[in-house]
C-alpha cells in the first residue's frame, strides 16, 4: 500500500519506518528545510557545539522497548540532567532536594527533618489542591514556592499559577535526599550525533522517500491508501473553530570563549530576568570538548500563527475547542492524527515514540486482517 506521513519529527519517522518494514511505500511530507521536527540538533558554524536548535531535549525514559527502539537507530551517550536555579541571587540545585532545602533556609536537616520541616511550611488548610499555586502552598509552603515557582511559572505561561492545573507542577519532584537527578527515569541519555542523524537513521529504508520544504495539500490524500499527519490538528481543518492556542519560545543565542555558565540549564526562577532559563549547550554532549561556547537565553509568549508552536495551553476553554476538533477528525476518513501537534497534548520524546509504534503497528494488524477477509 500506499501511505503519505505529513510531517518528519519522531511521530512521523516511526510511523514511516513501521509501515516501511511492513513493505508498504510511504512519502513524508515536511514544510521545514530539515528533519526531526523540533528535536532538531545541528552543529554550530563557529563552534562546532551541537545545538539544540528549538530548545534542550533529553531522552529519558522507563520504556524499555522504547529506549531499545532509539539505541537500534544511534548510540546513546551518558547524561543526566542536573538543573541549576538562580533565585534572590543565588544559585540553587534542581528539582528541589536535600541541597536545596538546607541551603535555601540555611539548615543542616536529615532527610527526616527536612520532611518535617517542610510538612510544616505548607499549608494544611489545602485539603484538595486543585490549581499549580494551591498544590505548591500545600506541599511547600510559600517561600520555596515563590523562590522557585510563581516567577517561572508567569514567565513560562504567561499567567498566574492560580489559573493553571496542579497537574504542571506534579511534573517535577521534591527530594528528601542529595538526588539532584532530574529525571528519575531509569534510562536517560543524549544520541551521540543529535536527534537528527537519529531521525535520518530511522528514516533510511528504501520505501520512504521524505520531501523537504514541501507542504501536504488535502487534496493530495485522494493519492494514498492513508494519511498519518503530526501538524497542528486545527490547522489541518483551517482553523474552522478558531485556534488552538499554544506558549511559543524565542532563543536569543550567543557566542562566547570558553565557558560562560558551567552547566547545561540554568534555570531563572525569580523576575530578575525576562528569560525563563539559559542553556549552554556544549554541557548537552558532555563528552566532546570545545574551545568555544553556545548559549540561548529562552523566553516563553503566547504563539502568533506564523510562530512556531511549542507548549498546548490546555485550559477549559482550550479543551473544549480541542473537543470539537477531535470530534471533527472523527468523522474525517482515511487519516490519523498524531503526535504532540496532531493531538494537543505535550509529550515527552519516549511517549511520542511508543504511541507512534501502537498507532502503526495497530495499523498494519488491521489492514493484514482485512486482507486476510
Ligand atoms: N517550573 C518552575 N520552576 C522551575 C522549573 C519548572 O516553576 O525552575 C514549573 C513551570 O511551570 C514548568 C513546570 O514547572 O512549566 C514543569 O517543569 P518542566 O521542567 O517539566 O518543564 P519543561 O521545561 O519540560 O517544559
Amino acid at each position: 500500500m500506499n501511505f503519505a506521513i505529513v510531517g518528519a519529527g519522531f511521530s512521523g519517522a516511526v510511523i514511516a519506518r513501521e509501515l516501511a518494514e511492513a513493505g508498504h511505500k510511504v512519502t513524508i511530507f515536511e514544510s521545514r528545510n530539515h528533519i526531526a521536527g523540533n528535536c532538531h540538533t545541528e552543529r554550530d558554524a563557529e563552534s562546532d557545539v551541537m545545538l539544540h536548535v528549538y530548545g534542550p531535549h533529553i531522552f529519558h525514559t522507563d520504556n524499555e522497548e522504547v529506549w531499545k527502539y532509539v539505541n537500534q537507530y544511534s548510540a546513546f551517550m551518558p547524561y543526566v540532567n542536573r538543573v541549576k536555579a538562580v533565585t534572590g541571587n543565588r544559585v540553587f540545585s534542581l528539582p528541589i532536594n536535600l541541597l536545596t532545602i538546607n541551603q535555601f533556609f540555611n539548615k543542616t536537616l536529615s532527610p527526616n527533618e527536612a520532611k518535617e520541616f517542610i510538612a510544616q511550611k505548607g499549608d494544611s488548610s489545602i485539603t484538595n489542591p486543585e490549581t499549580f499555586e494551591e498544590q505548591a502552598l500545600a506541599f511547600l509552603g510559600e517561600e520555596l514556592y515563590e523562590g522557585f515557582f510563581k516567577y517561572y511559572t508567569i514567565k513560562q505561561w504567561g499567567m498566574s499559577p492560580a489559573e493553571l492545573p496542579a497537574s504542571i507542577l506534579k511534573r517535577l519532584p521534591v527530594r528528601f535526599n542529595y538526588d539532584d537527578n532530574y529525571f528519575s527515569h531509569k534510562y536517560q541519555g543524549m544520541p551521540e550525533h543529535g536527534y537528527t542523524v537519529l531521525v535520518k537513521n530511522i528514516l533510511d529504508h528504501d520505501n520512504i522517500t521524505v520531501h523537504l520544504n514541501t507542504e501536504f495539500n488535502k487534496s493530495q490524500a485522494v493519492e494514498y491508501d492513508h494519511v498519518f499527519y503530526s501538524g497542528t490538528l486545527d490547522g489541518y481543518f483551517n482553523y474552522e473553530f478558531g485556534r488552538l492556542p499554544y506558549r511559543t519560545l524565542d532563543f536569543i543565542k550567543e557566542n562566547h570563549e570558553g565557558d560562560y555558565q558551567g552547566c547545561a540549564v540554568m534555570n531563572y526562577c525569580d523576575n530578575s530576568k525576562p528569560f525563563t532559563r539559559i542553556t549552554e549547550h556544549k554541557y548537552f554532549s558532555p563528552w566532546e570538548n570545545h574551545e568555544k561556547t553556545v548559549i540561548y537565553k529562552e523566553y516563553s509568549r503566547e504563539c502568533e500563527p506564523e510562530d512556531i508552536p511549542y507548549y498546548p495551553i490546555r485550559q477549559v476553554k482550550e479543551k473544549e475547542l480541542l473537543q470539537k476538533y477531535v470530534e471533527r477528525a472523527n468523522q474525517e476518513k482515511g487519516i490519523t492524527f498524531v503526535g504532540r501537534l496532531g493531538t494537543y497534548r505535550y509529550l515527552d520524546m519516549d511517549v511520542t515514540i511508543a504511541e507512534a509504534l501502537k498507532v502503526a503497528r495497530q495499523f498494519i494488524q488491521l489492514t493484514n486482517e482485512k486482507k486476510e477477509i
